[in-house]
């Protein structure tokens, strides 16, 4: 059962009524159902499993172009940090998750309220990001992790690659100079500028 878990991580392509698990396993979420105990796609799409909150659910790849707009929300991953700015790969826009991607560039000065001195305290490479779109000029995504919804929801322990938890004391926000994020594996402790609902699986 295990390595068909790993399998399913990947996104695996999924038809309607094909089988994904069962309800122990996970949790079902958007485009699947659950019949005596188990859960099926009710899409056809792409597996999506949330390693810690154990959501399932199936995405669709629509056809339709879908891109960022001013305003919009989206969740990337952190791919290349400079010392004045992130580059964020778009997977999600709104609801809809991505075939292809689009990069969004997230200035130093539009990560948190106030000043930040060094952006290696609030984002690190491979960070799951929700950020909201405030320019679209030039075909440049740019991007805001201002606010309490904005920010980090999942990050990497950058020693060992654990799931980086939230300390009890550091809930919603508060300055990031004291390290908000421990590695239960491993007992490193990082800073991030996180979204108030980090680490529970939201997307
Ligand atoms: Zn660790």
């Amino acid at each position: 059962m295990f390595h068909m878990l790993e399998e399913r991580k990947s996104g695996r392509f999924v038809v309607p009524g094909e089988r994904i698990g069962v309800i122990e396993e996970f949790i079902p979420d958007r485009g699947t159902y659950v019949k005596d105990g188990v859960i099926y796609a009710s899409n056809m799409g792409y597996l999506l499993i949330d390693s810690v909150s154990r959501k399932v659910s199936v995405y669709s790849l629509s056809r339709e172009a879908c891109f960022p707009k001013v305003g919009s929300i989206v969740v990337g991953h952190v791919v290349n940090i400079q010392s004045a700015m992130a580059f964020i790969r778009i997977i999600k826009i709104g609801k809809r998750f991505l075939s292809g991607f689009f990069t969004g560039v997230l200035h130093i000065s539009d990560i948190e309220e106030g000043f930040t001195e060094n952006i290696f305290d609030t984002l690190k490479l491979g960070d799951l990001v929700r950020a909201k779109v405030i320019s679209e000029a030039n075909r440049t995504f740019h991007l805001t992790t201002k606010g309490e919804k904005l920010g980090v929801i999942l990050a990497l322990c950058s020693k060992c690659g654990g799931v980086l938890k939230l300390k009890a004391k550091s809930k919603g926000k508060g300055r990031r100079k004291e390290k908000n994020l421990y590695c239960e594996d491993c007992g490193n402790t990082e800073s991030r500028k996180i979204a108030s609902d980090y680490g529970l699986g939201n997307l």
